[in-house]
């Protein structure tokens, strides 16, 4: 054989031995038709979906004197969470926010396993969504395969372009919302209707709604199994006392089908009727009957599956259930396995997620709401002025962080006769912040060259329990 690019004789490859086959290093994907399940866990999961997305489509649409009440405008650098205006010098906040989620992520994830995953995670919630629009459309799992197999026709195309619409729909609807915590909602639809909407939101509107119809619609479980980081990292706060989705191997085993009417432990077989119902429902479609594997959200789809074919069969429900690896092993009962939640570990998460979550409100509570910065006039240091007055000039940055107007008083304190010369009163605007001048003078006398430690005082006019003292340095030549 001749190398194609070069006409060469190319290397000959051995043939593989008996024993050598070639494995490829990628998963060739296998289409997953999960069928619809109902029960009380499929319940929990779409209260979830709806308390979810009500928060998500809702919020920005609300208000909260006169603006949007949930705005993070990056332009103005202000972040506006209802009566609350955060600035930049408030970056410790979202620091603490981010530790807090983060916290409360392992806390629930040693006690409870991926909880997070199964009813809370965006990737679970539009997943859910987008499979209920798919069945309303093409139907359920068996009327879905059948439709996927039969040959091109305008019935099939017809459900396809629909779907495909619908999700494209939702997908925009959900881009549009994210950008419009960014851009006030509003404007944001206006300019849609109008068809003047900037570059950066159409975007970040369709990179958003991209991303939502790719996950939700074609990845689906590829995102949890392959992209995820949580995914990985998780089974670092999983014990053996870590409440998780488990098929009681001991209650089921030998599977196998049979009749109703016949006394099957007679017969040697365990509760499993082996009718694949669990694996059915499962949106990563693993057999969970083969142990905790790393595929499995903990949706708890295979429990409402089973508890119903336990149901028919007049058998105990729980065959799968909401168990931990110790409870399994030594056939504890649940208040034995109840008695292991709170060990250390859980202490810790606890006693951290606490003691962060408490010193962020108690900071938060005593926020004041007026920021100071002073700037020296490096192009005057210090100078005498009439009257032989050593003078140094400064800028005061003031920022109220209220959303009503406030007079704001300037005071310097720290050396004998030291005043101000120049205004003393200033009025900053709601949420806004002004850089005012600022002259502050001495009597030469009694006072040495050099450098001496002062403070200026920024205080409300009409509230002096609002008020800011920063330190700075006055110099005398
Ligand atoms: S649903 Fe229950 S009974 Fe049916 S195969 Fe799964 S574990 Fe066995
Ligand atoms: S095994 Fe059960 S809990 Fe795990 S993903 Fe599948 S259906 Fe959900």
């Amino acid at each position: 054989m001749n190398d194609r690019l070069t006409g060469t004789p190319a290397p000959q490859t051995p043939a593989p031995s008996a024993d050598e086959t070639e494995v490829s290093l990628y998963e060739v994907r296998r289409k997953i038709y999960p069928r619809a399940v109902h029960g009380l866990f499929a319940a929990w999961r779409w209260g979830l979906v709806w308390l979810t997305q009500l928060i998500f489509y809702g919020t920005p649409w609300l208000v909260w004197n006169e603006r949007q009440a949930v705005l993070f405008d990056l332009g103005a650098r202000k972040f506006y969470i209802f009566g609350l205006v955060f600035w930049p010098q408030d970056f410790i906040y979202l620091t603490a926010l981010l530790i807090i989620a983060a916290l409360a992520l392992f806390l629930f994830t040693a006690v409870g396993g991926r909880l997070w995953c199964g009813y809370a995670c965006p990737q679970t919630v539009y997943t859910e969504i987008f499979m209920w629009v798919e069945r309303k459309i093409e139907g359920d799992r068996a009327a879905r395969m059948r439709l996927d197999r039969a040959p091109a026709s305008a019935s099939k195309f017809g459900r396809k372009i629909a779907k495909h619409g619908v999700w494209i729909a939702i997908a925009l609807w959900t881009g549009l919302t994210f950008v419009g915590y960014f851009t006030p909602i509003r404007e944001l639809l206006r300019e849609v209707a109008t068809a003047s909407l900037g570059p950066w939101e159409t975007f970040w509107i369709l990179f958003y709604g991209v991303a939502t119809y790719g996950n939700a619609g074609w990845m689906r479980e590829q995102v949890c199994k392959y992209m995820c980081p949580y995914a990985r990292f998780q089974s670092a706060m999983f014990d053996k006392d870590t409440m998780i989705v488990t098929y009681d191997e001991h209650r089921g085993e030998p599977r196998g089908a049979r009749s109703k009417k016949i006394d099957y432990k007679a017969k040697g077989f365990g509760d499993c009727v082996d009718c694949s119902m669990c694996v059915q429902v499962c949106p990563t479609g693993i057999d969970i009957r083969q142990g905790l594997q790393y595929e499995c959200i903990g949706c708890a789809a295979c429990i409402d599956a089973c508890d119903q074919v336990m149901d028919r069969m007049g058998y105990p429900q729980g065959l799968i259930r909401y168990s931990t690896t110790n409870a399994i092993e030594n056939r504890w009962d649940s208040r034995q396995m109840r008695a292991r939640v709170f060990r250390p570990r859980v202490f810790v998460y606890l006693g951290i997620l606490v003691a962060v979550t408490a010193a962020a409100a108690v900071s938060l509570h005593g926020r004041v709401p007026l920021k100071v910065d002073v700037l020296r006039d490096r192009t005057s240091l210090a100078r005498e002025v009439e009257g032989g007055r050593i003078e140094n000039v400064f800028r005061l940055q003031i920022m109220n962080t209220r959303e009503t107007p406030h007079r704001f008083k300037v005071s310097a304190s720290g050396l004998p006769t030291l005043g101000v010369a120049s205004e003393t009163e200033f009025e900053i605007p709601a949420a806004t912040s002004k850089q005012v001048p600022l002259r502050l003078q001495i009597d030469r006398g009694g006072v040495s060259a050099g450098s001496h430690k002062i403070d200026l005082e920024v205080t409300d006019v009409d509230d002096p329990s609002v008020a800011v003292k920063e330190r700075s340095v006055f110099l005398v030549r």
